[in-house]
């Protein structure tokens, strides 16, 4: 059952929540062993809160949108006295006093969240290995990873656990791990969601967004977490677009660009190439004017998202000390403390991170790598809005190809960071993007397309999306 159709079983009686939720903690209880799509489980806490839903409908009161709705967490969003630990050693038995909004906001909306899902160490990664507690597997196959950084969460949908999961994607963290576990995910527009209660990344870039086995599900989703949050100052205040609204109005007339620029990037398996083009004629076939444009800066989209990201993160990790959260190695004396701490509690790619990202900032070197790198940043939304004159949705691959052998990147990590050629463009504008599993490759696991929208354009995004899904 999808999210949709559970909310309106449950909503009108026809359907416990208490079984719902019980179904899927079975199907997880049979099935998680071999994925390890869970980090940790709240299976009490959401039978309690199914049985409330449930009293609420026997009471006539409405629990709202997803009532009764099973949803999954990805390990770096903060849950009240509920661990977690964005899959590192550092933050290990760390329970945060508060709920980040979109928690709150799903409870409200009578969600029932059923645990915290695997990620790569602090969301940096592109497969799940990362996590310190072990990597989450493709539940299409089990040699394969999931792709990253929500590994856990597109893999908890895919393997049927929740029906929805949240995700965050700074660089394609949710739409990279969809198009490889066959699931929609959406990155919506920056400071759309509220960050607040995200354990930050890198904070110019990071949004929460939906995993979902269709495209209303996500759009669902999404909904009912956007809109305005004091607790986060980059969240807009204008009323959010509805990601709903355009789903049933087909695609006659609009103008759809292909970029060129993702469909002709560094190491792209031909065959994304070709769902890629599928899906355009599929768009074109169902009334819209699809036509090739460039966005010539996405070409640096990669470097100079190697250098931001990094950037902020080495900052925002600064906070990791040994004093304030979870782990502390002691020492001699505090400076013993600090470096055995974040020696032991950090793993390589993170500590990777934070160097570069140092590096990128320090004295000297901040004009030519983190200054230049801001100018890029500008060039690449110039780029978008110039496309966007001309085009409502841009269309493009979401991963350079399928779900990849387990340890097949882990020892390369710039074949690692390709994996998000086609992503972070979008991160870098701000804009939204959705992936939409498109079609499989030769070894029949799944592929995706990735459609993109301008600021606030959600709207139109899920309305392409739809109509892709519709032509499968
Ligand atoms: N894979 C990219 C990285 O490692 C993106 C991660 C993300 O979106 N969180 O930085």
């Amino acid at each position: 059952m999808t999210a949709v159709e559970i909310a309106g079983a449950v909503r009108s009686g026809e359907h416990s929540a208490v079984e719902v939720v019980e179904e899927h903690l079975e199907r997880i209880a049979r099935r998680d062993g071999g994925v390890h799509a869970f980090l940790h489980l709240t299976a009490d806490a959401a039978l309690e809160r199914a049985a409330q839903v449930d009293e609420a409908v026997a009471a006539g009161i409405d629990p709202g949108p997803l009532a009764g709705v099973p949803v999954a967490l990805k390990d770096n969003l903060c849950t009240r006295g509920v661990p977690t630990t964005c899959a590192s050693r550092i933050l290990e038995g760390w329970r945060p006093p508060y709920d980040a909004t979109v928690v709150s906001r799903l409870a409200a909306a009578g969600a029932v969240a059923l645990g915290k899902t695997n990620l790569d160490e602090f969301a940096m990664g592109s497969s799940t290995e990362n996590s310190a507690f072990g990597p989450t597997r493709n539940p299409h196959d089990p040699t394969r990873v999931p792709g990253g950084s929500s590994g856990g969460s597109a893999a908890a949908v895919a393997a049927g656990f929740a029906p929805l999961a949240l995700g965050s994607d700074t660089g394609g963290s949710i739409r990279q791990p969809a198009a490889l576990c066959g699931v929609v995910g959406a990155k919506p527009t920056y400071g759309l969601v509220s960050r607040y209660g995200l354990i930050a990344f890198a904070s110019s870039l990071d949004q929460i967004g939906p995993f979902a086995e269709t495209v209303a599900d996500a759009a669902l989703l999404l909904d009912v977490i956007a809109g305005h949050d004091p607790a986060d100052s980059t969240s807009l205040p204008s009323a959010p677009p509805s990601a709903r609204a355009g789903l049933d109005r087909g695609v006659e007339g609009l103008r759809v660009g292909l970029v060129t620029e993702l469909t002709t990037a560094e190491g792209l398996d031909p065959q994304v190439v070709a769902r890629t083009r599928e899906a355009a004629d599929a768009l074109e076939a169902a009334g819209a004017k699809v036509d090739e444009v460039s966005v010539p800066a996405a070409v640096y989209g990669l470097s100079a998202y190697y250098l931001i990201a990094p950037a902020e993160a080495s900052s925002n990790l600064a906070r990791y000390d040994g004093v304030r959260y979870g782990l502390r190695a002691p020492g001699a004396d505090i400076t013993e403390m600090y470096v055995r701490t974040r020696t032991e509690g950090f793993g390589a790619e993170v500590k990777r991170r934070i160097m570069l990202g140092t590096y990128a900032l320090s004295a000297g070197y901040y004009d030519a790598y983190y200054g230049k790198a801001q100018k890029v940043r500008t060039r690449i939304l110039e780029d978008f809005d110039a496309a966007y004159q001309r085009f409502d949705a841009l269309l493009g691959p979401t991963a350079p190809g399928g779900a990849f052998a387990l340890g097949a990147k882990t020892t390369d990590p710039l074949t690692m960071y390709l994996n998000d050629v086609c992503t972070i463009p979008s991160n870098l504008a701000g804009h939204p993007a959705v992936s939409v599993p498109y079609g499989v490759d030769a070894g029949g696991l799944p592929l995706g397309v990735q459609v993109l929208a301008p600021a606030l354009g959600e709207t139109v995004m899920f309305q392409v999306a739809a109509t892709l899904e519709a032509s499968r």
